[in-house]
Formats: C-alpha cells, structure tokens, sequence
C-alpha cells in the first residue's frame, strides 16, 4: 500500500474518532453522518486551530445541515441532465464525467452531497465505460471533465486507464480533472502519479482551495510538482460564510495560489444544496468581495465569479462593479530595468513584479529579482514566443525554472500563428514550471469575428495555455463599436466552449485597464437575481434568508424543488 493509502485510512470517520480530537457533541455529529458521511484526512485536521475556525466548518459536521429545509438534493439537475449514469452533458461541446464519489475529506458545503462517500452510490467500472462510450460516439464532445468525489482518490492505474480510453478518441481535445486532494491530502500527488498525468497531457488540473491556512508548505508542494510536469493548475474556490467571506482572505488566497503558480479560474456563489444552507452568502456581498480583489492590472489572471444556475442553466458570470482605485495597483510594481533594483528594495508590499522587458532580456534582470523579492510573482509579458519561437531555448527555460514563481503572458491573436515552432516554445516553458496565459487584441478586419475567435481560443486551450485578456485594438474605430463587437466576441465563447477558453474583457492600455463583460443580470432585489444563461433561458437564484421565524417557513421556503425555470 502506498503512502497516500495508509494516510486515507488514518483519516476520521466516525463520531467517536472525531470526538476524541475536536470538542463536539458527539450524538449531533452521530445525527449528521448518519446522512452525510464524515471524512477527515490527520493532515486537514491539522490545520485546525480552534472551534468554529474556517478549516474546522469546511470539514467539521454541524447540527444545521439536517436542519436545512431550504436546499435542494441536486440543485443544478446534474442527474437530470444525464444521458447516461455519472455523466452530465449540458453543454454542446463539453462533459462531466464523474469516476469516483469518494473524497480525501468530504466537505461540508459540497454540490454532491446527496452522492459523496455513500457506498451505494460508488461508481464502478462499467457504468464508468458506459460514460466512455458515451463520449467515443458523440463527437461534439470536445472536452471531458473528470470529477467525483475525487478522481484522485483511484489508484493510479485506473487513473492511467481512464487517460488512456480518452486519448485514443480523437475528437477529445481537452481533458481536465477536478480534484481537491492537494488541499486535503496532499501526499496523494506523487512522483508516480505525476508521471502518468505528463505522459498524457497537456492536462488541465482544476484544483479546489478556499482558504489561504490551506496553502502549507505540503500543499504547496503538491501543487508544484504538478506545476512542474507541465500541467495547467486552476484553482476553483467557493464563497462560504464564516469561511472565507472577506475580501482580504480571498486575495489573500488569490495572491497565494498565483505565487503556487496556480491559475484562479472561478470563484463559485454557493449553491442551494440542501444542508448548506448555512454557508451561503448574500450576493451583493459577494460582489462586492470580487470587485475588491480584481487584479488585472497586475497582468495576472483574474477569476470569474460565477452563479451556477439552480436547475441546470450553467455557469453565469457576473461582472463586479469597477473601481479603478482597488485594482490590484497597490500589490504591482513595474520593472523597467536594473535601475529599479533600488527601488524595489524600499517597496514592502510587492506581491508582483511585471518586468517590463520580453523574455530573453527579463531573464537577466530576474536573479537580482529574486534575491531582494524571495516569492514575489514575475510577470513578462511576451512576443517572443508568437513571433520569435526560436529564441525560447532549453538554456533559457533552464534559468527561468530557478526562479518560479513566474508566469508569461503571450500574444497570440489568430489561430494561424500558433504554428508547430510556437507550440514548441509553449511546451517548453510550461514543461520548466512556467504558466503560460494570453492575453489577445482583437484586429478589425482579422480577428473580429466568432469563428475565428474560437478557433483560437480551442488551440490555445489544447496546448494548455489560459486564455487571460482579450482587449481590442486602440487604433481605428470608435470605442463603443470595439466594446460592443468584443462583448459579441465573448458572449459567443460562451456557453459553446470551456469555460477555460473564454477570457476576461478589459479595455485600456496598461495602468488603467477596466473590465467589463456581458450582462446576463435581467433583474435583481432584496432578495433574489435573475439570470440569463448562455442559450437565453432565464434562472432565479434566491438569496439566503437571514433570520427565518417559524411562522413564515412556508412562505420564505417557496423555493421550488428545481427552481423556476422559463424559456424567454
Ligand atoms: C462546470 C461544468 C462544466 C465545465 O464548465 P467550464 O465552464 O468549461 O469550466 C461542464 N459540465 C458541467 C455539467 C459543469 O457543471
Ligand atoms: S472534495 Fe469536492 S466532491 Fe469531495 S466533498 Fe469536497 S467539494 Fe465535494
């Protein structure tokens, strides 16, 4: 048995072996998990300091998720939008595919509550091919989401052989996992089973964190041997009260996945899951927490705060408000050259360094970087890779791979120039731990137009690279036409391609970038928003209610098994 095994089977699993560690009321614990199982890996349970913090409510059961009346078994129709078993097909071009409902840790607020850790419900391997099969005969299917529970929690050969099925159907472009066994337990990323995932990459691994106490040296760790093997890193998390409700925690944890080298991809409204109710937050709070931790001017990728629609609309994304003092400025300093090495050792507060040179040049500066600045973020922005792939060398990787954590942003603006030679450049640095986004103008006449934009943003993606910006091109038009032809732009990603592949609107040039985005809001008050998902369907989301009484229970719970939902 390896390792991990041995871990996993320390891990808490009863009432007893939790009261023994935590102060609980152990017939309340025994009520819950009579339910909703209970799994506690030591190293999570470690990261406890006290009663109630953000790590023990993530993992710690609590009297109030069977008293919830409010949630709904499965709030976003996965099983209903399910052509076979354990596969949710809902978009054109993309799959779930779920290949283990077994977790290191079984979280509290989890979307899949009614599935996770209950051995009836295990996923064996013939419902698994079915799933398989599924995609092999449907050829829209361009990109399969492996999930759970935890793919990881499988041994590493039914890991390989699930690879190993996908990459043999042609029409599979992208594979991603979902996994959150770096934060939970963290020596399940092994040297083994990071072999394996290189040898059928590029892989997008989307990873699960929701407070910076989760980022520790193990974690951390975890996560740059993935990094490492030339994997995509994006962290998913999601916005949970008493957890991480604040926007200093989530930049916090924002700034400390980036300096992991991980991508923050999207930022999740909790959903109605019955027995989470708890753990929801206002929406107008969780706006405001996204509009104070935009850090787009920092170069860096900014994620999406998403609503996924309660009855099976998808991921809605809302745009916080902008504000151009709070954009992440105070965090950036800009490089320009070794006459800046003073001033950036009186600067304390610098979590990012854009080096305002290409590639080639920034590599000499960076040492000097480094030695005053130990894990401070360095951003290049490059044209070296689109118009000169030749110069990214194995000696230059080699000097950049000393020095992580640092990410390139290249430019690439039609899917022609993301020629073999340039795919080569990609590989190479990201194979030496560099993450590679993009951030891409858009050209009247060349590039203004949907197929052409999804032709690059699916080649991009396929070769594992993050699509970060799109911007338009500041010559020629008026504004508003740019803005309103780039809006089209992003709103034809939408829905149509992974979520991966669609990148955040800004307009400006740099110091002053704004973003904006499509608004899907059709209405919003004191205690609901309606949405408009990619296909125009319109979705109600309910706020939590604050103090329920008795006497309005009926009324307040109206929220209907499956939520209204209306064709437009
Ligand atoms: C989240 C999700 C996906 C992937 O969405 P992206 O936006 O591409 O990350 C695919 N299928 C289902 C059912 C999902 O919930
Ligand atoms: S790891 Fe993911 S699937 Fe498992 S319990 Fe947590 S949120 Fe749910």
């Amino acid at each position: 048995m390896n390792n991990w095994e041995e871990l996993n089977k320390e891990s808490i699993t009863n009432s007893e072996q939790l009261a023994k560690e935590c102060d609980v009321d152990k017939q309340e614990i025994r009520e819950v998990i009579r339910k909703y199982p209970i799994c506690i890996s030591k190293y999570y349970l470690g990261l406890i300091k006290e009663k109630d913090d953000p790590i023990w409510k993530q993992c710690v059961p609590d009297g109030k998720e069977v008293n919830d009346i409010y949630g709904l078994i499965d709030p976003l129709h996965e099983d209903e939008d399910s052509p076979v078993p354990g596969l949710t097909h809902r978009y054109p071009d993309r799959v779930l595919l779920l290949v283990s409902n077994r977790c290191a840790m079984y979280c509290r607020f989890c979307t899949r509550k009614r599935k996770v850790g209950d051995p009836f419900k295990a996923i064996f391997k013939d419902q698994m091919m079915k799933g398989i099969d599924y995609i092999r005969e449907h050829k829209e299917v361009r990109d399969v989401v492996l999930s759970g529970g935890d793919p990881f929690m499988l041994k590493d050969e039914r890991i390989e052989f699930i690879l190993r099925e996908l990459r043999k159907i042609e029409h599979v472009e992208l594979i991603r996992i979902g996994t959150k066994v770096p934060c939970t337990l963290p020596h399940r990323i092994t040297p083994e089973l990071c072999e394996i995932l290189k040898r059928y990459g590029p892989l997008f691994i989307n990873v699960h964190f929701n407070h910076p106490r989760e980022l520790t040296d193990e974690s951390r760790k975890a996560l740059g041997m993935l990094v490492d093997s030339g994997l995509t890193v994006c962290n998913q998390s999601v916005l949970l009260k008493g957890v991480n409700n604040s926007s200093e925690i989530m930049k916090e944890l924002t700034y400390g996945m980036m300096k992991a080298r991980v991508i923050p991809y999207y930022v999740y409204q909790a959903d109605l899951t019955r027995g989470t109710d708890h753990f929801r937050t206002k929406i107008k709070d969780s706006l405001e927490i996204m509009s104070n931790m935009r850090m787009f001017e920092t170069g860096l990728p900014t994620p999406h705060y998403i609503i996924d629609a309660p009855g099976g609309g998808g991921k809605i994304p809302l745009v916080p408000d902008f504000d151009a003092e709070k954009s992440g400025k105070e965090k950036l300093f800009v490089f320009r050259g070794p006459s800046d090495v003073e001033r950036l050792k009186n600067r304390e507060d610098v979590d990012v360094i854009l080096v305002k040179s290409d590639i080639d040049t920034a590599v000499e500066h960076i040492p000097a970087i480094r030695e005053l600045k130990k894990d401070s973020i360095i951003v290049i922005n490059s044209r070296l890779v689109s118009k000169n792939p030749e110069k990214v060398t194995p000696e230059l990787c080699e000097a950049l791979s000393k020095h992580h954590p640092i990410f390139v942003n290249t430019d690439f603006s039609h899917a022609n120039e993301l020629t073999d030679e340039c795919q080569k450049a990609v590989s190479m640095l990201k194979n030496s731990g560099v993450v590679v986004c993009n951030n891409n103008t858009v050209y009247k006449g060349e590039n203004d137009n949907p197929v052409v934009i999804r032709e690059l943003m699916h080649k991009l993606v396929k070769i594992g690279v993050k699509p970060s910006y799109l911007t338009f091109d500041p010559t020629g038009n008026s504004v508003k036409s740019k803005t309103r032809n780039c809006m089209k732009l992003i709103k034809s990603l939408r829905g149509f391609t992974s979520g991966l592949a669609v990148p955040h609107f800004t307009i400006g040039t740099n110091g002053d970038r704004v973003l904006v985005g499509p608004n899907y809001v059709i209405d919003q008050d004191e205690d609901k928003i309606i949405l408009q998902n990619y296909a125009s369907k319109i979705y109600e989301y309910p706020d939590p209610i604050d103090e329920p009484c008795n006497a309005n229970f009926a009324e307040a719970a109206k929220i209907p098994e499956g939520a209204a939902v209306t064709e437009k």
